[in-house]
């Protein structure tokens, strides 16, 4: 973990989940206090930081977004190389995406460090009329597979501080 001169950790962090789960606003809302309606995925992969103070120690996040590659599933060794935390997003409104959480598990073992943390985020908790995935199926799948869970708005701007300093806090407290 490197240092740089304004932070005493660097963590590289990754985004992964299906396209359209509100991966690149999570981080927007995260990074800059943005939200867009509509964002263009972009090819390539795209990452911001964040600095967090814990204790007496800053924190650099640096988190990358798959900005659309997910579809084509291009992501490789480079996406997870050195990444210390995971933050696996499905929609709580689309029931296939919370099925493909396997699928990106499944991916994060092979590719991924073994020592990981993964957060699992079910996003768009503002849509209540249109919820697919109770909260209870997101927790049950979190204890198995012995994540941390949370649901988040980027929208309504809901969690999303908490399930980035969750992540940062654990990688923080592992390293
Ligand atoms: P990505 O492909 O996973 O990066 O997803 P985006 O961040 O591009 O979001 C996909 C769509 O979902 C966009 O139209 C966003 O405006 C919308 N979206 C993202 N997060 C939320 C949220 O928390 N609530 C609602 N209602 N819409 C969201």
């Amino acid at each position: 973990h490197m240092a740089d001169e304004e932070c005493d950790y660097l963590f590289k962090t990754v985004l992964i989940g299906d396209s359209a789960v509100g991966k690149s606003n999570l981080l927007s809302r995260f990074a800059k206090d943005e939200f867009h309606l509509d964002t263009k995925p972009t090819i390539g992969v795209e990452f911001a930081y964040r600095n967090t103070k814990l204790g007496d120690k800053i924190i650099k996040a640096q988190i990358w977004d798959t900005a659309g590659q997910e579809r084509f599933r291009a992501i490789t060794n480079s996406y997870y190389r050195g990444a210390l935390g995971a933050m696996l997003v499905y929609d709580i409104t689309r029931n296939e995406t919370f099925e493909n959480v396997r699928k990106w598990l499944q991916e994060l073992k092979e590719f991924g460090d073994p020592d990981m943390v993964i957060v699992l985020v079910g996003n768009k908790s503002d849509l209540v009329d249109l919820r697919e995935v109770e909260v209870e199926d997101g927790q049950k799948l979190a204890e198995v597979e012995k994540l941390c869970f949370l649901e988040t708005s980027a929208k309504e701007n809901l969690n999303v501080e908490d399930a980035f300093l969750q992540m940062i806090t654990k990688i923080y407290k592992i390293a």
